[in-house]
């Protein structure tokens, strides 16, 4: 199959999330799996200055796009990454040749570029017309998030106009519905469609336009980055206000769990870890613990260490995890957090690291090798999310040999396996409400596996057998891509 991947961020050339990520790691599992993909993302300043940019050339004729009254110049160009990958790139200097992606960053301050729904409309148009007129035919468009969403109803409004035989399936894929592309309903005027869509069977949101909902409407199939999620978005609760466009697409709505990048997260050879070990051979792993608790300023002990690596917000339950604290050292645990984010949680940690040292470490700040000796020193990862898109941590963990501690939403409760649902299969432990009680009850069941050392060696094992590559994800979506075209 021929896939037109079209994101607002492809590592290595620009990202500023998980997003960027996916669209690598899926389009490079989907070329080994024998299909060809073609990468389209805006050409920003970012990626025009990256040194991997492969040699480009220019792909079709310039492009000349409609936004409203007037028309915008750009250009495709395309390179070859690999085999059977394919870059392209969206030039249009004024619009992306800037310092940031989406927001403009200035004083400290932070705030969308006042034009954001001009330049993604104009991108989402160009990816329209590859997809129609581009040199190469294409089995199916796969679009992501709020930026690209208004490309499954351009291709369903072109499919209206004759002459495209074979045109192409559409697949929308929500990473975090916290972010909906909302603009002022005059904006949709930029589209250059009919009327009709504008209403809330489409793109309309409560009066304004929702570039994200038209790719719920409109794609042939809707997809979310986790089973779990995938369900929970149907509620008011994790829905944000689109639970009921989300419902009647229900029938074509899936949830596909991503993979993570099994080159960088490895036990084994990772210049991040001072010893290495495997499911076969993990004295190495007890080895990166004291140098763990050494580098922490832990105490030297055999304990049980609990660890965590994340942003500091309320979304992460990190207000969970301290409120349970001093419980969990007077159990005798340790607790290693590394993270930024909200000042007010980060006050409170290093007043509890303060209160109990030798016990509790806290780092605050953004750093990717302590990141990986967390995660591989660590007895126990905890990681009680609000809500979880997918989480990308705690499969890290289950490849460390870490089981983690996890709250049951989203793409934690799909990953983990706790043994009151398989004890055959359960390679770590869930709780339910967003509460200190219900996390101290698993937090308990953590400490009583600590005491069962061939039971807790069990639960290691397993989690490092477990499949969260890239390939296990790309073989899901290259079976929907083949289901949507009826092969
Ligand atoms: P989210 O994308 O919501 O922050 P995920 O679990 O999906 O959560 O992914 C977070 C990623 O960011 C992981 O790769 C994690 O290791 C990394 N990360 C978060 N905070 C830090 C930090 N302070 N230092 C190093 N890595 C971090």
């Amino acid at each position: 199959m021929r896939v037109l991947l079209a994101a607002s961020e492809v590592y290595p050339f620009s990202k500023t999330g998980g997003l960027a990520d996916m669209t690598a790691g899926l389009t490079k599992a989907l070329a080994r799996l024998g299909h060809e993909a073609v990468v389209v993302s805006p050409f920003y300043r970012c990626a025009r200055k990256s040194s991997q940019l492969p040699e480009l050339e220019p792909w079709g004729p310039p492009l000349r796009i409609p936004l409203d009254g007037y028309t915008v110049e750009g250009r495709a160009l395309r390179g070859r990454l690999a085999a059977r990958i394919t870059i392209c790139f969206i030039e249009q200097p004024g619009f992306f040749d800037r310092p940031g992606l989406y927001d403009e960053i200035g004083a400290g301050r932070r705030a969308p570029y006042p034009d954001n729904a001009e330049r993604f409309i104009f991108f989402s148009k160009a990816v329209a017309r590859l997809a129609r007129e581009g040199p190469e035919r294409m089995d199916v468009v796969h679009t992501h998030d709020w930026q690209t969403g208004l490309v499954p109803l351009l291709v369903r409004h072109e499919t209206l106009r004759p002459g495209w035989i074979g045109a192409p399936r559409t697949v929308h894929t929500i990473h975090n519905l916290a972010y909906q592309g909302l603009e002022a309903a005059w904006k949709y005027a930029l589209t250059n469609l009919p009327p009709y869509y504008f209403h809330p069977d489409g793109a309309e949101f409560y009066g304004k336009l929702s570039l994200l909902k038209a790719g719920i409407a409109f794609a042939d199939a809707v997809t979310t980055v986790s089973p779990g999620y995938a369900r929970e978005i149907l509620n008011p609760e994790f829905g944000m206000g689109l639970e009921g466009a989300l419902r009647a697409r229900g029938s074509v709505l899936r949830g596909i769990l991503n993979g993570v990048d099994t080159e960088m997260w490895k036990t084994r050879g990772n210049p991040h870890l001072p010893f290495g070990y495997d499911a076969r051979r993990l004295e190495g792993k007890a080895r990166v613990k004291r140098a763990l608790q050494a580098e922490l300023g832990l105490r030297e002990a055999d304990v049980p260490l609990f660890g965590t690596v994340s942003r500091l917000e309320l979304q992460k339950g990190i207000d969970l995890a301290l409120e349970v604290l001093p419980w969990l050292t007077g159990r005798g645990a340790q607790y290693a957090l590394l993270g930024s984010g909200d000042p007010e949680l980060a006050a409170r940690a290093r007043e509890l690291a303060g209160k109990f040292p030798g016990r509790f470490a806290f780092v605050e700040g953004y750093n990717e090798p302590l990141a990986h000796r967390i995660e591989a020193g660590a007895d126990f990862y905890l990681m009680p999310s609000r809500f979880e898109p997918c989480g990308l941590n705690q499969m890290y963990s289950l490849r460390y040999g870490t089981p983690p501690v996890v709250r049951a939403v989203g793409g934690l409760n799909d990953a983990v396996v706790d043994a009151a649902e398989d004890p055959k299969r359960a390679n770590g432990f869930k709780f339910g409400p967003s509460e200190a009680e219900a996390l101290r009850g698993a937090l308990e069941r953590a400490l009583g596996l600590w005491r069962d050392p061939e039971a807790l060696r069990q639960y290691r094992i397993r989690g490092m057998r477990a499949d969260f590559s890239w390939r296990r994800a790309a073989r899901e979506y290259a079976a929907l891509y083949r289901e949507l075209l009826g092969r």
